[in-house]
């Protein structure tokens, strides 16, 4: 797509938002609405170019993207006259007879790049919030779920406001070029290095961002657990989307005498889940494309492979896959793993997994299957992590009142639900005075006297 072409996209929803239609409560609840019906109307579309880019079984598709946009338009829709108030605050003695509220407005012209692994998710949902607080958008989908990515250039203009709401698609050239826009707010889901260029590009306009980036997840398995729905829900959120998953579990950190009952219950749930021969299972998924395959499989050279390690170069497919104690210098230590492989590491004492974890830039996401309140108190209050999952793998993203984001590498800001307004939002700041009581401390002329009675007031 041509530079002058972009520019003129973006300027045209900046004329859009400055004519103020964006700012009605009714208009963005319509918005919303229409979101929702083409999420219904285009399910079927939508689950086919899923299962096209990614492999997805339909039932995975519809809660992990389809599903989940819809109940949080359904959320939004129930809140967002709320959400949109005044919010009301308190006034201290010195400023009174007054009134003091934080008043949410929009920022204006947003631009949101998403990311493959969740490609309806990860652009639909910060658009919910966008709309919600009353802007104008530009979406990027990722070019490397181009399925999805055409879907979404065919149908989001059928239903939402085109004057409003625009789809972009393409790749680096497109991304740069709409780096280039004075954008209101970046909303980009993606790698660490691609999230500098978008921070780098935003500083020329001053533009605030939201940064959603990924890392290293740990998950650790203390032997208080329930080891049988420990294995089912680390198997289940392991491997959705054959790993490719942001707060997928990275490596697990168990202790050395629960290691084997660990991996047996592991195995046990694997293959419950997808049979013996995985790669006919309908309900696992392939790698995006060769590039990930390959940079996938290159993980496993001289490593001790437990469990898995079959692969398929003609499908992209990969098993679940075990890997025990890889050495810290090795590229499977060192790199996101975002796949189906799972390394697991053995620790002496449980309590080693802690500075282990600290060691390492500060994850999406963090799990601890234990049963032992005290130890969880200890991991909750000696890491650090966007979110935490006690005794569940990323379940917590179901939850609207949990806002998602990172810290640190991870990320920054967060969005889902309410969060998600506040991040599109500005919260303006409003006191206001009543003409009565116009004391004359604060104005000169000065005097001892007068700052006497202020020190003390203040
Ligand atoms: P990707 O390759 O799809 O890139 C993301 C976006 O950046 C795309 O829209 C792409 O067009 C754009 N882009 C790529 N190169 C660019 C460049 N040079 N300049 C400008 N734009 C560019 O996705 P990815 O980076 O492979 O995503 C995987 C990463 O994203 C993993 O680290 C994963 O953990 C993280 N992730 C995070 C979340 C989250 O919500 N925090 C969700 C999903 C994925």
């Amino acid at each position: 797509m041509q530079a002058d072409v972009i520019t003129n996209q973006v300027n045209h929803l900046k004329t859009t938002f400055s004519s103020g239609i964006t700012r009605d409560l009714k208009w963005r609840l319509a918005q919303l609405k229409q979101l929702k019906l083409m999420l219904v109307e285009q399910e079927a579309a939508f689950l086919a170019g899923l299962k096209s880019d990614l492999g997805k079984s339909e039932q995975e598709a519809w809660t992990s993207e389809i599903g989940f946009v819809v109940s949080d338009i359904d959320h939004t829709v129930k809140h967002l006259i709320s959400w949109a108030k005044a919010r009301k605050v308190s006034t201290p003695m010195f400023v009174q007879p007054g009134k003091s509220y934080l008043l949410p407005e929009p920022l204006g012209t947003v631009l949101i790049i998403g990311a493959w692994n969740y490609p309806l998710q990860l652009v639909l949902a910060p658009l919910v919030a966008a709309i919600a607080a009353g802007n104008c958008a530009v979406l990027k989908p990722s070019e490397l779920s181009v399925k999805t990515a055409e879907l979404l250039a065919l149908y989001l203009p059928q239903y939402l406001d085109q004057n409003a709401y625009q789809v972009v698609t393409g790749a680096v050239l497109e991304t740069t070029e709409l780096l280039k826009q004075a954008f209101d707010h970046i909303l980009y889901t993606g790698g660490e290095g691609v999230g500098k260029i978008v921070m780098r590009a935003a500083a020329e306009h001053l533009t605030p961002v939201t940064l959603e980036l990924g890392g290293k997840c740990p998950c650790i398995v203390d032997s208080t657990t329930d080891l049988t729905v420990t294995a089912a829900r680390i198997a289940w959120s392991k491997w959705m989307n054959a790993g490719q998953t942001c707060v997928a579990p990275d490596y697990v950190l168990i202790e050395k005498s629960f290691l084997t009952p660990f991996i047996a219950a592991l195995k046990q749930k694997i293959s419950e889940f997808y049979g013996s021969d995985i790669s006919k299972s309908k309900d696992y998924g392939r790698i995006v494309n060769a590039r990930h395959f390959a940079r996938l499989t290159s993980y496993l050279q001289d490593q001790d492979v437990i469990l898995g390690g079959e692969m398929d170069v003609d499908t992209n497919y990969i098993a679940p896959t075990l890997v025990l104690n890889p050495s810290a210098d090795s590229s499977v230590m060192l790199e996101e793993i975002f796949g189906p492989i799972l390394i697991i590491l053995t620790v002496d004492k449980i309590q080693d997994a802690i500075p282990l974890i600290n060691s390492k830039p500060k994850p999406l996401a963090l799990y601890l299957y234990t049963k032992n309140t005290q130890f969880e108190q200890q991991v909750l209050s000696q890491t650090s992590a966007g979110s935490v999952g006690v005794n569940d793998g990323m379940m917590f993203m179901a939850n609207p009142s949990l806002p998602f984001g990172g810290v640190g590498n991870s990320g920054m800001g967060a969005y889902h639900g309410k969060f998600g307004f506040d991040t599109f939002s500005h919260l303006k700041s409003v006191l206001k005075r009543s003409f009565l009581f116009d004391v004359a401390l604060r104005y000169p002329p000065f005097s001892a006297s007068k700052l006497k009675i202020l020190k003390k007031l203040l």
